[in-house]
């Protein structure tokens, strides 16, 4: 766009911080999260144990071994957080999927110098939603952030079809039962081989029980995928 024209533009409809809800200036980078809200939120390096929630600095370290691996970005008990994917997810806000997609990138990029050949090997999918949640919301936000990713990591390569959601699940209630809620998603994913690469980097927005997730995972394994890396922006 024309600078004199974003000028104007920007004069109107000045972009305002979706957490500290001040106008943000052109200096910042990001159009709905200014860079003093964005560099408040502490982002966790390396993996996360999806069982204990420790940090994995290595794989070596494992301590609850499962058949993925889990990188997660943020804590979702931190309130900032809560709220800028609440704006992203239920406002309509796409602008946040960068800044969120940066906190992953920069939470990633240990496992990346571990795992160099990784990226030209692996498919980047991001978890899909069901046709009827794709309606309401109108958009998927974990393809969202996949896109954004896909920028700094081109030699991924981005597939959308690999993972399919079979089944629809209503929106978890809280009054279930943790077992009640797992049992609800057995069965929602089928998967795809495609034959160039064999490992998978799924992206979610927020990993909560973890059902979903070991869902998609039972999925693709049982269709041949060798490793599985789980990334989400934040975990409860
Ligand atoms: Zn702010
Ligand atoms: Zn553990």
């Amino acid at each position: 766009m024309n600078s004199v024209l974003k000028k104007i533009i920007d004069a109107i409809f000045p972009a305002r911080c979706s957490l500290c809800e001040q106008y943000t200036s052109s200096i910042d980078e990001f159009e709905s999260l200014c860079n003093t809200c964005f560099e408040s939120i502490p982002i966790k390096t390396g993996f996360s144990c999806s069982v204990c929630n420790k940090r994995i600095p290595t794989i070596s370290n494992i301590c609850h071994k499962k058949n993925y691996l889990l990188i997660s970005a943020c804590d979702y008990n931190d309130k900032r957080v809560q709220k800028i994917i609440h704006c992203f997810k239920y406002k309509n806000l796409y602008p946040l999927s960068a800044p969120l997609s940066r906190l992953l990138l920069s939470s990633m990029a240990s496992v990346i110098t571990e795992f160099p050949i990784f990226l030209s090997e692996t498919y980047l999918v991001p978890i899909p939603l069901s046709r009827k949640r794709l309606y309401e919301r109108g958009f998927n936000q974990s393809e969202y952030i996949a896109k954004e990713i896909i920028k700094y990591l081109p030699e991924l390569e981005l597939h959308t079809t690999i993972l399919k959601r079979i089944k629809h699940t209503p929106q978890q209630a809280r009054s279930h039962s943790r077992e009640e809620r797992k049992q609800s998603i057995q069965y929602v994913f089928s998967a795809k081989q495609a034959y160039k690469r064999k490992n998978i980097l799924l992206i979610d927005d927020v990993f909560t029980t973890g059902a979903t997730i070991e869902d998609a995972v039972r999925a693709l394994k049982e269709v041949g995928y060798n490793r599985i890396i789980v990334a989400t922006i934040a975990k409860t």
